[in-house]
């Protein structure tokens, strides 16, 4: 943890600023990192552990369904991390497809938060776009892997906290959350959490599935892995995924990729199912498409929204540059800037 962290940092009980105590400390770097150690606050004493160089901010317990779904989701990332790595998962090609329509140069200068940053791929590249500081959150043990990656960073920070109850302030000028939001019990709720946080003209990115297209995802898929898949045993459902790998993988590039790319066949490959998304798959590794098969079979909790129910997250009385596209035509991403400005800190709240 960068010292630098603790301006941005809030006490989850009383909101009063913290102090840090270092313990154990890494000065090989141009800066101090505290790997071990304790935030405390000045006001009510709350005391938050630092380890391994995160702060570990969580308020409490969770529901059961919730701590599933996270536990998946940190297993998920600390497996796949070395099959990723180098691949178009952690491109920037990729992170863009996420967020347009923000490009590399609206970061320069911002303060920016990654709203659930997993392994960290995207944290990475939001510090390297040139953001002031990018703090990346999450809830799972996959903050460790995200650490490990980003350390190096003069500009980039970690913390494992609650998007529910993130202990930050309401300074952020950019908020990008990428495949968090529909795993929470209540994505809108999730949503608005974070839209406090934004500062003054701040602005916001989701990416999340859709309901359209997913129709029989959602009939047949998910009840498959709510009571199924979601209840292996990790190393099992790591197994299932590599045996559905092995069918999907060639399927995505010989079949797919082949009748996309020819224009004598290109109508053809747009009557084929899920011909978007499987496509845009064949710019992946196979351990890509491993993981992401194991990413779909994981989750105990998962949302499918309607683009209509997005447009009431981003009403025009809240935020102005509204743009909604479909992604692969079976997720919708989200973009607007909040057009609220409460008092001279705090922007975008309820109305
Ligand atoms: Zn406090």
């Amino acid at each position: 943890m960068k010292a630098k962290l603790v301006e941005f940092l809030t006490c989850l009980n009383c909101g009063s600023p913290l102090q840090s105590v270092a313990e154990k400390e890494d000065s090989t770097l141009p800066w101090t990192e505290v790997l071990e150690g304790r935030l405390v606050c000045q006001q009510c004493g709350q005391r938050y552990p630092i380890s391994r160089g995160v702060p570990r901010m969580m308020s409490g317990s969770l529901p059961e369904e919730v701590e599933k779904t996270v536990n998946g989701f940190g297993y998920e990332w600390q497996t796949f991390d070395k099959h990723i790595q180098d691949t178009y998962m952690t491109d920037k090609t990729n992170f863009l497809d996420f967020i347009a329509p923000v490009t590399p140069d609206f970061f320069a200068g911002k303060v920016v938060l990654d709203a659930g940053c997993g392994m960290g791929r995207f944290l990475k590249l939001a510090a390297d776009f040139g953001s002031q500081e990018v703090i990346g959150v999450d809830l799972s043990g996959s903050v460790d892997v995200a650490y490990r990656h980003t350390r190096h960073w003069p500009n980039a920070h970690v913390i494992q906290a609650d998007i529910m109850a993130l202990p930050l302030k309401p300074v952020f000028d950019y908020i990008f959350s990428i495949g968090v939001l529909q795993f929470l019990e209540n994505p809108r709720a999730g949503f608005d959490h974070l839209t406090r946080l934004l500062g003054g003209e701040g602005s916001i990115s989701v990416w999340v599935y859709a309901q359209e297209n997913n129709g029989w995802v959602i009939r047949l898929v998910s009840p498959v892995r709510k009571y199924v898949t979601s209840r292996l045993p990790r190393l099992l459902l790591y197994g299932l995924s590599q045996g559905l790998g092995l069918l999907l993988y060639p399927l995505i590039k010989w079949v797919y990729k082949p009748l996309n790319e020819n224009k004598l066949s290109v109508n053809l490959a747009h009557r084929l199912p899920y011909n978007d998304y499987l496509y845009y798959s064949s710019q992946l590794s196979y351990g890509g498409v491993v993981s992401i098969i194991f990413d779909h079979l994981v989750p105990r909790l998962v949302t499918y929204l309607s683009k209509e129910e997005l447009a009431g997250w981003f009403s025009l009385e809240r935020f102005s540059s509204v743009t909604i596209t479909s992604r692969n035509n079976m997720s919708w991403r989200a973009y607007g800037v909040c057009s609220i400005v409460v008092g001279a800190e705090t922007a975008c709240r309820d109305i």
